[in-house]
């Protein structure tokens, strides 16, 4: 088996990697590099020609992982795409989204052109065959639903001669019974492997613990709802469709539910047409479980916290209902199971339906007359770039009663990232400034005139920092402290990040008697050669 790291490396984005054995070649996610200057990996002629590629691996549906593959099949693959169900579902809807823009390169047809395969059974952790002595395995990251690592197993297990390399896609923070964000399970464990490929997104990144988990998160959320209450404003929340919106969207019921009588005056409003379509998937997947093999079932993608948060036991069938209904009605899907609704504590019977219809955004109300009092909206996209929240952002920006809080990552070039200079600036100041928001064609908000309050929701993360990436680096997998593989390729990562990251890694090996050896692929290497454990050596 050899390995090629053929995307853009030293960046976040345009994940994909080359893999071939016996002749036969295949990729692990097919990335698209965003923010770009100009067209660079996207429309590069590849190091490999799709048509031979035998098929692919997808780790989970974020454009950055899959958003070439409409354009893989345009040029000449044929091939499968195997990953889980859900993230098939979600990207494909999500695909279908991006072909609907102006400057899309592909259409729905295109997408449509995808061969996606998922297991039936056995989805996390089970072996499914791909050759005669190629295997893969599929483990839970907790960063998206339906986001796995991905192992690949090779050679002849009975002569011991069986070698392994795991993917680890994008990592999330959530571990088991320490879940923060209400819609993961945690993070799975992964058995060691020869090499693991490893993301480095926040590979220099140290997060304070308390950033993570519902309690801070609410408090600061509640803080920024009594300041729109007493005002009568608006509290505008850009947010990614995906993982960020349904976060956002729980911990609004959350704060409802709560204390319905203090809020019985506050509106929601979810204007985010690709959230809305993602969720009766993110329902279903949510509801979904699977044998552990011991004849216990277990859902595959919800983790235990909505049970203890919500008071209701997991191995329960009415509050298993509960759990499953209070995600729909988050979603702004009705609930199926009515006479459960008594189940839980408090804020579990309380539990409203705030958004009345998952795809009428224009209804999206506590109550209909509150139309001028104050009201939450939740707008995509995340960086406030495109889409709805542009929309929000030029129409609020100038009013003194409105809050806009960001809940993700904004590029410092973007909308997001340019008012997230302002946070800490109170409005009287900024008019000494000189600068202004570019809306596009030409008009721009002056910074000067921006009277809302700023402010950023933290806590809302999939992403694991330094120590979630050592921590899945090194396990006690069986009760053995051991390493996800003696050697780790660092990949999708800033360099700086890259560089952090392998440093900590080779300390952390060495204090643990786990050794590892980092390696920060180059854009120039060849392949690697996994069986001799070496580079290729080149033909020049
Ligand atoms: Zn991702």
């Amino acid at each position: 088996m050899k390995v090629r790291f053929v995307g853009p490396l030293g960046t976040v984005t345009g994940s994909c990697t080359l893999l071939e054995h016996d002749g036969m070649e295949f990729l692990v996610d097919c990335g698209l590099e965003q923010e770009l200057p100009g067209p660079g990996w996207n429309q590069a002629p590849w190091p490999f020609d799709p048509a031979r590629l035998r098929f692919v691996l997808l780790t989970h549906a974020h454009a950055d992982h899959c958003g070439l593959l409409p354009a893989l099949y345009k040029r000449g693959f044929k091939g499968f795409v195997y990953c889980t169900e859900e993230t098939a579902k979600i990207a494909e809807i999500m695909l279908k989204n991006s072909a609907g823009l102006s400057n899309s390169e592909f259409t729905e047809a295109d997408v449509d052109a995808i061969r996606w395969r998922w297991p039936h059974k056995n989805v996390l952790g089970g072996y499914h065959p791909m050759a005669h002595d190629l295997f893969v395995q599929f483990f839970r990251t907790a960063h998206v639903l339906g986001a796995v690592a991905i192992r690949v197993l090779w050679g002849d297990r009975e002569r011991g001669q069986q070698k392994s390399i795991i993917f680890s896609g994008d990592l999330g923070s959530d571990v088991e019974d320490q879940e923060g964000l209400p819609f993961l399970r945690h993070r799975m464990d992964v058995p060691p492997s020869d090499f693991a490929v490893l993301e480095s997104t926040y590979g220099s990144k140290t997060r304070e613990p308390a950033e993570q988990g519902l309690g801070p998160r609410q408090e600061r959320l509640k803080h920024l709802v009594e300041k729109i209450m007493l005002e009568k404003g608006t509290l505008l929340i850009p947010a990614f469709s995906l993982g960020r919106v349904q976060d956002l969207l729980f911990d609004v019921h959350w704060l409802v539910a709560s204390e319905p009588e203090c809020y019985a005056d506050l509106s929601l409003r979810l204007d985010a047409p690709l959230a809305q379509a993602l969720s009766p998937v993110i329902a279903r997947g949510l509801d979904r479980t699977e044998s552990n093999g011991k004849g216990k079932v277990r859902p595959l993608w919800l983790g235990k916290q909505i049970f203890r948060w919500l008071g209701l036991d997991d191995t329960d069938p009415a509050d298993i209902d509960r759990a499953n209904d209070i995600c729909r009605l988050t979603l702004g899907l009705p609930a199926v199971h009515p006479d459960a609704a008594a189940r839980g504590n408090e804020i579990a019977q309380a539990w409203p339906l705030l958004l009345s219809s998952p795809t009428d955004s224009s209804n999206g109300r506590l109550h209909a007359r509150q139309e001028t009092g104050a009201k939450i909206v939740i707008a995509t996209s995340g960086m406030g770039d495109h889409g709805r929240s542009a929309q929000w952002l030029k129409a609020l920006l100038k009013d003194p009663k409105s809050v806009i809080a960001f809940s993700g990552y904004c590029a410092a070039s973007s909308i997001g990232g340019k008012l997230q200079e302002l946070v800490n600036l109170p409005a009287p100041e900024r008019r000494r400034l000189r600068g202004e928001i570019p809306w596009g064609n030409g008009d721009a908000t002056s910074t000067r005139d921006i009277q809302a309050t700023l402010a950023v929701l933290p806590g809302y993360s999939a992403h694991a920092d330094q120590a979630g990436l050592a921590a899945w680096t090194f396990s006690q997998y069986r009760g053995v402290a051991s390493a996800a593989g003696r050697t780790v390729f660092i990949q999708h990562g800033n360099e700086q990040d890259r560089v952090a990251l392998s440093r900590a890694l080779t300390e952390h090996g060495r204090k643990l008697g786990v050794p590892v050896q980092c390696i920060r692929p180059m854009a120039d290497d060849g392949f690697y050669d996994l069986d001799a454990d070496c580079p290729v050596a080149s033909a020049a």
